[in-house]
């Protein structure tokens, strides 16, 4: 930011906002995730939160498979880039690929990542891959097979706010030694669709305009290069309203506005908007799926037989996680899956009409 490059960034938002009026949730929530991701490892137990492939290598094993398996029904075409976008610790990429492996697939290795401190944990199990600060510079000659698990929860919303004078955007204002949230000054109606313009005071929607333009990129080379992706994350399946902003840190839910920076700011995905996004861009929607439906699609249960088989003492621990991958109180319908394939590319695994459940299923309390 422009503001000073001292102290906490909350002391420079303070700085910033007494000097020049409330900044844009999004302004906010951007600054505080680039600032919070730059310079630590935030994954695992001793971290703030802990991620599916974190949890257990199930998760990455079957959706490595999934694009193996997407990489043989286009006839396996000799040269295919592994794009992950936000690939943390690289577990999931570790786990993925060796699965891919066995399946006969070898892909070259692209991470989309703008930490330095997780590229460097990154580099330790993948000193071949190529990184990439976003998407403009994947390489263009060939397929693309992608996976981005809880990246997209992780790029900044804008949140709009239905007030007595119309809609604004929602603000962060001062407070006596903190922040607080207020509707903005310049009408936003334009930015609000017509069907829902009319929804009662105080009602707030919520955009993520970064999303949409990552998932319109990764729709677009789906159509010129070929290929096929998997997105997961929290989120809802048919719009809703409501703020979803929120942070944690040492794994308990905080105050997103009490230390910016300091802890994960995420927001729930809008999955109907990511589809149309994705369809306007070229690529086919294969579906949205709950994370649980489609792990058992893929056959989780008998991963974890083997796993449990090839190590009793372990049983129980493989068991427990795969309770909290496919539980639908735990992750097994908050987390999302929505498959992408190029015009051209064969349907997916796990989004038969039977597990789809992409109508408003699922949604978060
Ligand atoms: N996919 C991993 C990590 C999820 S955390 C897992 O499932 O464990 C979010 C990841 O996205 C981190 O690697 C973070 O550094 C990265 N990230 C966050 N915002 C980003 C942005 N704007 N551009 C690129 N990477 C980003």
């Amino acid at each position: 930011m422009s503001e000073g490059t001292g102290g906490t960034l909350k002391a420079q938002f303070r700085r910033l906002i007494a000097a020049t009026g409330p900044i844009g949730v999004m302004h906010y929530m951007g600054e505080a995730n680039a600032r919070y991701y730059a310079a630590r490892d935030p994954l695992g137990t001793a971290g703030d939160f802990i991620t599916a492939p974190e949890i257990s290598q199930m998760f990455g094993e079957l959706l490595g498979l999934w694009l193996a398996d997407m990489w043989h029904r286009a006839g396996a075409p000799a040269r295919v880039h592994y794009v992950e976008l936000g690939p943390g610790r690289g577990t999931l990429a570790s786990d993925a690929l060796r699965a891919a492996a066995k399946a006969g697939l070898n892909p070259e290795v692209q991470f989309v990542e703008t930490s330095d401190a997780l590229r460097e944990i990154q580099r330790q199990a993948f000193p071949g891959a190529t990184w990439h600060h976003d998407l403009s510079t994947l390489p263009t000659d060939a397929p693309i097979l992608l996976i981005a698990n809880e990246f997209l929860d992780a790029l900044p919303i804008r949140q709009l706010v239905k007030t007595s004078g119309g809609w604004r955007e929602r603000m962060v204002a001062l407070e006596e030694d903190g922040f607080v949230c207020a509707a903005g000054q310049k009408p936003m109606d334009a930015a609000i669709p017509e069907a829902r313009r009319d929804a009662p005071e105080g009602t707030i929607v919520e955009t993520c305009p970064g999303a949409a333009s990552v998932i319109r990129e990764v729709a677009e080379r789906l159509a010129a290069q070929g290929g096929a992706g998997l997105i997961v994350d929290y989120g809802y399946a048919a719009p809703q309203t409501g703020s979803t902003l929120q942070a944690v840190r040492a794994h308990r839910k905080v105050d997103p506005f009490a230390d910016p920076g300091e802890a994960d700011l995420t927001a729930h995905v809008d999955f109907a908007a990511m589809a149309d996004v994705a369809q306007a861009g070229g690529a086919r929607w294969l579906g949205t799926a709950p994370q649980g439906a489609f792990l058992r699609g893929l056959g989780i249960e008998a991963r974890a037989q083997a796993l449990a088989a090839a190590a009793p003492a372990q049983a129980a621990e493989i068991g427990a996680a795969m309770e909290r991958l496919v539980a639908p109180e735990q992750m097994g319908e908050l987390f999302k899956v929505m498959g992408l394939a190029a015009p051209g590319w064969p349907g997916g695994a796990g989004f038969a009409a039977d597990v789809a459940g992409q109508s408003g299923e699922g949604e978060p309390g």
